[in-house]
């Protein structure tokens, strides 16, 4: 059970930043308005995930660790309208399996926190305010194979780091934070809470977090993305030519807040480039494409970065046509 363990692991698990990934997922999931992340040798040595959500109660912190366990979904046709990240109750299995792993969590009922340990199976209480941290040690300690193909400590850190700034890109309404060695390496404060203030106040927090995370200069060298064709509404951001110079190959998709590599969008945004820039290459964006979620299959793979259309023809026009119109748009 723990070599099969350790195999589904290899899906979700490549390197740190796929943990990131996860634990960031989970972490929204809670209703985390802040999370930190700390980490040391890129991530290899230790990620921790701090949050400040809804925890998981005591009873609870055993079962989360168990494959197929979630607490997301509970039949199929939930599969077809899940608004949370997670669903498949792999990750945390997976990633105990591949490491040092323990959960520390407090509900805000619960009067104290509890600690599980992944592999003593020891739960014990210990000190937490309301929230979970979840802590990775030693990523790959049993699985040397894997573990050598593990770049530099720098380039895990970039990748972890670039793993937050998808899931930042999406949720101005959370705030982020990375140390790594004990040194704060980014910062991205919360702007905006969900439920009050208007669509503009929205939009200026949206603004605003990519002006944190892209740069200043890419919020003055952009224009506003804001198209709707039938089912489909596609906002966000298209940079200007000179906007690229600073960041090149970033380009940011998300298919009802959630990061997506698509070829589907991609295409259809680089068309729209070719179009009205006449081949301007590396083009920066962030798009933000809402779609009902029966007319998306996100259940594609176990990243869940890739999705699957309905019907792509449809999502491949209205992205087109959003930064067509964006780009050609007159600017002051
Ligand atoms: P999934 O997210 O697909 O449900 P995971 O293995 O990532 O599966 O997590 C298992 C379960 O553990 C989740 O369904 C959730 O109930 C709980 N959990 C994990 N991380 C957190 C967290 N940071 N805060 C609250 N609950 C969490
Ligand atoms: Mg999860």
């Amino acid at each position: 059970d723990e070599l099969i363990s350790q195999i589904a692991a290899g899906e979700v698990v490549e390197r740190p930043a796929s943990v990131v990934r996860e634990l960031v997922d989970n972490a929204l999931d809670a209703g985390a308005t802040q999370i930190t992340l700390r980490l040391s040798a890129g991530g290899v040595r230790l990620i921790t995930v701090e949050d400040d959500g809804g925890g998981i109660p005591h009873e609870e912190l055993p079962v989360a660790l168990r494959r197929h366990a979630t607490s997301k979904i509970t039949n199929l046709d939930d599969l077809e309208t899940v608004a949370t990240m997670g669903f498949r109750g792999e990750a945390l299995a997976a990633i105990a399996s591949v490491s040092e792993m323990s959960l520390l969590s407090r509900p805000a009922h619960q009067a104290s926190a509890f600690l599980l340990d992944a592999r003593s199976g020891e739960l014990r209480p210990a000190a937490r305010s309301t929230g979970t941290t979840v802590e990775v040690k030693e990523l790959f300690f049993s699985t040397p194979a894997r573990r050598k193909f593990l770049k530099t400590d720098a380039t895990e850190l970039a990748h972890c780091i670039e793993s937050v700034r998808r899931h930042a890109l999406a949720r101005p309404d959370v705030g982020f934070a990375i140390w790594h060695e004990g040194k704060l390496v980014e910062q991205w404060r919360a702007t905006f809470v969900p439920g009050q203030g208007d669509p503009q106040d929205a939009h200026d927090a949206l603004a605003r977090r990519l002006s944190d995370v892209l740069g200043e200069d890419f919020v003055t060298q952009s224009v506003a993305v804001q198209h709707r064709v039938g089912p489909v509404t596609v906002t966000g951001r298209a940079g200007l030519p000179d906007a690229a110079r600073s960041r090149p190959d970033h380009q940011y998709c998300y298919v009802n807040g959630r990061f997506v590599r698509d070829k589907v969008l991609t295409h259809a945004a680089r068309s729209a480039y070719e179009d009205v820039l006449h081949g301007h290459k590396q083009p920066i964006y962030a798009l933000y494409v809402e779609i009902d979620p029966a007319r998306v299959d996100v259940n594609v793979h176990p990243t869940k970065i890739e999705v699957r259309f309905r019907d792509s023809r449809e999502v491949h026009q209205a992205v087109r046509h959003a930064v067509e119109n964006a780009l050609a748009a007159p600017r002051a």
